[in-house]
């Protein structure tokens, strides 16, 4: 989302507020893809600190993910805030689009022109709030190891009373059932 600060960027101190809202494009993480079909919204205070300007954004959405136990989508509600200072013109040859601001610890990006784009800070904040191991929900029942059921669907036709079974004693437990299951 491309931000107009011509009315801040003249003069130190100026400062507005402004709600966003932001459409990203699928991130790949994890080995799967993120997707957002919902843009993310919220807002941006803008200061203009003299030679920078200071972007806080705070925003809420949600991301489209792969449960890592049932594998299936799920939506993921995701919070995000972060500072980004903004430098007008373009980075130095061989140097880094994004770079830190060593005083503050911020990252600083380049704009040119009268617009700043919130859209590549929000989509890095974003893949840093995904969770690590997503989960359709904390009780997940997942898939069976077996049949490769989904488990939260109910109940699959493998017997379930070997789950929590040692599998040294799974194997004592098998040879001691063989017997039955001839007669
Ligand atoms: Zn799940
Ligand atoms: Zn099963």
């Amino acid at each position: 989302m491309r931000i107009d600060v011509s009315d801040i960027k003249q003069e130190t101190g100026l400062h507005k507020k402004i709600d966003l809202s932001v459409s990203l494009e699928p991130i790949e993480f994890g080995g799967q893809e993120a997707r957002f079909d919902r843009p993310f919204t919220g807002t941006a205070e803008i200061w203009n600190l003299g030679k920078r300007l200071l972007v806080q954004a705070s925003l809420t959405g949600e991301a489209e993910l792969s449960c890592s136990r049932c594998l299936g989508r799920y939506m993921e509600p995701l919070e995000v805030s972060f500072d980004e200072e903004f430098v007008e013109g373009e980075p130095g040859e061989g140097d880094p689009a994004v770079q830190e601001d060593e005083d503050t610890g911020r990252t600083v990006s380049f704009y040119t022109g009268d617009e700043i784009d919130l859209t590549d800070p929000l989509r890095d904040n974003i893949l840093l709030a995904l969770p690590m191991k997503p989960l359709c929900s904390e009780d997940c029942k997942g898939l069976c190891p077996r049949c490769g059921a989904n488990l939260n669907e109910g109940p699959c036709a493998c017997d379930r009373t070997d789950e929590h079974v040692d599998p040294r004693l799974a194997v004592l437990k098998d040879l001691l059932r063989k017997p039955d299951s001839q007669s």
